[in-house]
C-alpha cells in the first residue's frame, strides 16, 4: 500500500529509495482560496478512492495501476510553517532531478504556479493545457497576487510557458479578457467547446486540471460552483487524446467538504488514474 510521509524523512529513512518513473505528490495546501477552503484534504481522499472496493486498477486503455512497478507515491509535501510557495517548489525540483514526470493531487489551484516554475526550470517554457472553469489571470485577487485566482498570470510574466491554452472557461471578467490578450493566452470558451477539438503539442507539455472544469451535475465537491461545464466523459477524452509529449499534471481544487456522498472523489481518482495512464506514454499517436 501507499506509504504517507512527507519528502524528508523519505530521504532520511532510506538513502537508497529509487523513485520510479513517475510520482506522485499530494500538496496538501488551500490558503490561497478566495472562497472556502477543503482542497487540502483532497490528497487522501484521491488515494481512498483510488482504493475503494467499488471500482477496480484498471485504467480506460487495460493498464493495471494496482501491478504497475513505475510509478510510485511520495506522499504528501510538509509545510512546516515555511514558505509554501518554496517548499512546493523546492519539492517538485527534486523529484524532476531524478527524471521522473509527475502528477500532483490536491491543494488549490495556486499551487500551479511554484509547480510549473519548477518544471520550466528542467524543460524550458512548456506548453500547458489548462482545463478550468475560470482563467485564473488575476494580477491580484483580494490583494493576494498568489491567490488561487492568479497562477496563470505569474507564470505568463514570468514567460514559464510557450503555449497556454485554457478550455472549458465560463467566467471571464473584463480584467481577465485584458491579461488573456496581454499575454496571449489561447483560450476556447465553454460557450465555443465542440467535441471535435484536440490538442496537440510540440515539445514538453503540462496538464492543469481543476475539477470545477466539469460541470458541477458531476463534480459538486469543488468550491466554485459553476453550472454548463464539461462532462465527466469529455474530460477523459481530452486526456487521453491529448498529442504531446506529457512531462507533468496536476490535479486541483476537489474540496472533499462538498461531497457527502463521495462521487467527487471518485470521479478525482478516476481522472487520476486517465492521468497517470497519460503520462506513461511517452508521446501520444
Ligand atoms: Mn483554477
Ligand atoms: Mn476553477
Amino acid at each position: 500500500m501507499f506509504r504517507f510521509y512527507n519528502l524528508e524523512p523519505c530521504y532520511s529513512i532510506n538513502p537508497h529509495f529509487q523513485f520510479p518513473m513517475i510520482s506522485i505528490l499530494g500538496i496538501p495546501f488551500d490558503a490561497a482560496s478566495s472562497f472556502l477552503r477543503g482542497p487540502a484534504q483532497a490528497p487522501n481522499k484521491i488515494r481512498a478512492a483510488f482504493h475503494s472496493d467499488s471500482a477496480n486498477y484498471f485504467t480506460e486503455r487495460g493498464i493495471d495501476l494496482k501491478e504497475s512497478e513505475i510509478w510510485s507515491d511520495a506522499g504528501d509535501l510538509a509545510f512546516n510553517g515555511e514558505n509554501p510557495l518554496s517548499v512546493i517548489e523546492n519539492s517538485i525540483h527534486n523529484l524532476l532531478a531524478q527524471d521522473h514526470r509527475i502528477l500532483t493531487l490536491g491543494g488549490d489551484h495556486s499551487i500551479s504556479y511554484p509547480v510549473v516554475k519548477a518544471f520550466a526550470k528542467k524543460y524550458g517554457r512548456l506548453n500547458i493545457l489548462h482545463i478550468d472553469a475560470h482563467g485564473d489571470l488575476y494580477d491580484s485577487f483580494e490583494g493576494d497576487k498568489y491567490s488561487h485566482a492568479c497562477p496563470f498570470a505569474r507564470i505568463m510574466e514570468e514567460e514559464l510557458a510557450v503555449r497556454l491554452v485554457q478550455v472549458g472557461i465560463r467566467t471571464l471578467s473584463t480584467h481577465q479578457r485584458e491579461q488573456a490578450a496581454r499575454f496571449g493566452v489561447e483560450i476556447i470558451e465553454m460557450k465555443d467547446w465542440n467535441s471535435a477539438i484536440q490538442f496537440q503539442f510540440h515539445g514538453p507539455t503540462y496538464v492543469s486540471l481543476d475539477l470545477d472544469a466539469i460541470d458541477p451535475a458531476f463534480a459538486p465537491g469543488v468550491s466554485h460552483h459553476e453550472p454548463g461545464g464539461f462532462t465527466s466523459r469529455e474530460v477523459f477524452t481530452i486526456i487521453q487524446k491529448l498529442k504531446g509529449n506529457l512531462v507533468g499534471a496536476d490535479l486541483v481544487e476537489f474540496n472533499p467538504t462538498r461531497d457527502p456522498s463521495g462521487i467527487t472523489a471518485m470521479l478525482a481518482a478516476k481522472l487520476f488514474k486517465e492521468l497517470l495512464d497519460r503520462l506513461l506514454l511517452s508521446e501520444n499517436g
